[in-house]
């Protein structure tokens, strides 16, 4: 894909995710590149829970478009590469986005959760 995805990030005041991408809140901060950003879930539902986000602030899935095709393409291989490089793409591990209320979204900055470390049941609740 030849299109380019602006490297900026789009902050959007409220947004707690926004907030530690500039570094105005904390968190435990695992990759970083020029476009994503990874960093520890505050409340792990399983042994390893990652979350993985892009720099430019969009809202939920639901938001996005072909020109975010890149972009989103980013946060899967981001994944990958944090399950490998913990050791935990062999044994198996889960990516999970929810988008909007209903399926469980409570921080409207698209994210990727990234769980391993212990069986994971299907379907999900
Ligand atoms: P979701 O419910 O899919 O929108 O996921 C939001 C996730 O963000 C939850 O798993 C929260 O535990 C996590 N979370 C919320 N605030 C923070 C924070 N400040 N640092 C790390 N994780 C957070
Ligand atoms: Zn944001």
């Amino acid at each position: 894909m030849s299109t380019s995805i602006p490297a900026t990030a789009t902050a959007t005041p409220e947004c707690v995710f926004c907030k530690i991408i500039g570094g105005k809140i904390p968190a435990s901060i695992t990759y970083q590149d020029e476009h994503v950003l990874a960093f520890k879930d505050l409340e792990p539902a399983a042994p390893f829970h990652e979350l993985v986000l892009p720099l430019r602030h969009v809202a939920a899935l639901a938001d996005a478009a072909l020109a975010d095709a890149e972009l989103f393409g980013r946060l899967m291989v981001a994944a990958a590469e944090r399950a490998r490089s913990t050791g935990h793409a062999a044994s198996g591990f889960r990516v999970v986005m929810n988008s909007g209320p209903s399926a469980g979204q409570t921080v409207f900055h698209v994210h990727l959760h990234v769980l391993a470390g212990r069986p994971l049941a299907w379907p999900p609740g």
